[in-house]
């Protein structure tokens, strides 16, 4: 019996309904870009992550670039991220002017180290009257984006520590992880914007593409409002902005799904659960660990094995959905080249990247599909 990675087709057949009335309220309200069901997803969005606002726009990666801009990163300074990720995280950083720069991630929770961000400020840059400048190249530091990979929040405890004392803006990228916690916060919280995707396939996807920044900043929100729409108010530029809106009709879609998102977590959860203790007798696989602090929302449940390339083929053989995220860290891309990265600079990365495999993990799994997917992982490990 064939597994899917992803079968999202489970997750709308009990709320087909709902959307289909969704769908109705914006062709009787012909209401199709902003009004009042962008705005009520907004507030509805903010309250569900702890923030005092929202902004929709057009996709996760906008959010990323809108962000980028409106906490005054300039074209040439520099943005600290992950280089275990998706490639959305750094591209925004150039889309958005900017350099990426990287810092290497925690072996365990693939996400940014914060002692390697401290160390990385500490040797290389100085706090000047143009703020936060990179020593070797004059090029002002506008930013950290940390990633909260897989469904897992970053240390942010570590990283808003480094960042504060730096006086350096924090932009998260919460595109898998809307609703995951550390400590008591949800993702997206923290930072001076947290970014969100509505790509079909994260735990909250819209029936298309879709994006949203949190915020507690009125500044910071208007100036977003504002560079998702040419970056005026009315007719009048002071600067030029994108076309970057989210459809009344994907908001109307993403307001039923949000109200099932803490369910649809909980499936998840309870996969990861079975998972790991499933695991927990095959010495050559490494369940993913969650750091005791962070509550995670498994956008994927990740494994590593040595015989990474071994297992992927055995399981494709079976017909069990697997994938590899990411097979080539970012710091490695062809496009980040001139960057002067190479092997061996960020060695936790690069080992990810060789070892990792993500198996299904959406709550609508069946018991029988589980188990399966854990009988054939078992099989290739007994060979
Ligand atoms: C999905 C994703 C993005 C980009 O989101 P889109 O909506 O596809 O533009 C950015 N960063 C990460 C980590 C993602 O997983």
């Amino acid at each position: 019996m064939p597994v899917p990675l992803l079968d999202i087709s489970r997750q709308h057949e009990p709320i087909r309904d709902l959307l289909r009335s969704a769908f109705d309220r914006a062709l009787e309200t012909s209401r199709f870009i902003k009004g009042p069901e962008l705005e009520a997803l907004e507030k509805e969005f903010a309250d569900y992550c702890g923030t005092a606002r929202a902004v929709g726009c057009a996709s996760g990666t906008d959010a990323l670039i809108l962000s980028l801009m409106a906490v005054g990163v300039n074209p040439g300074d520099m943005v600290v991220t992950s280089p275990f990720t998706f490639f959305a995280s750094a591209g925004s950083v150039v889309r958005a002017g900017g350099v990426p720069q990287f810092v290497d991630i925690l072996p365990n929770t693939f996400n940014m180290d914060p002692e390697l961000l401290r160390d990385w400020l500490q040797e290389r840059c100085a706090v000047t009257s143009r703020g936060v400048v990179h020593r070797k190249t004059g090029s002002r530091v506008g930013a950290v984006m940390p990633v909260h990979l897989f469904g897992q929040v970053a240390d942010m405890d570590g990283i808003m520590e480094v960042c504060d004392e730096w006086g350096l803006p924090v932009v998260e990228d919460a595109c898998q992880s809307v609703g995951a916690r550390w400590r008591d916060r949800r993702a997206g919280s923290f930072g001076a914007a947290g970014c969100f995707s509505f790509f079909p396939s994260k735990n909250l996807g819209a029936l298309g593409d879709g994006g949203m920044v949190t915020t507690d900043d009125d500044a910071l929100a208007a100036r977003l409002v504002s560079l998702r729409e040419h970056g005026g108010e009315g007719y009048i530029h002071r600067e030029v902005g994108f076309n970057s809106r989210l459809d009344a009709i994907q908001a109307g879609f993403l307001r039923v799904k949000l109200a099932c998102l803490d369910g649809w977590h909980e499936g998840r959860r309870r996969n990861a659960a079975f998972y790991d203790k499933a695991f927990r007798d095959i010495e050559e696989v490494r369940t993913p660990p969650i750091d005791g602090r962070a509550w995670s929302v498994y956008n994927q449940y990740t494994i590593r094995v040595e015989d990474r390339d071994g297992l992927l083929a055995h399981l494709r053989d079976r017909g069990i959905g697997c994938a590899v995220y990411y097979p080539l860290p970012l710091h490695l891309q062809q496009c980040f080249m001139d960057l002067g990265y190479g092997r061996g600079d960020l060695p936790a990365a690069e080992a990810a990247a060789g070892e990792v495999i993500s198996i299904p993990v959406y709550g609508e799994l069946t018991g029988d599909e589980r188990s399966e997917v854990v009988e054939a992982v078992r099989e290739f490990c007994s060979q």
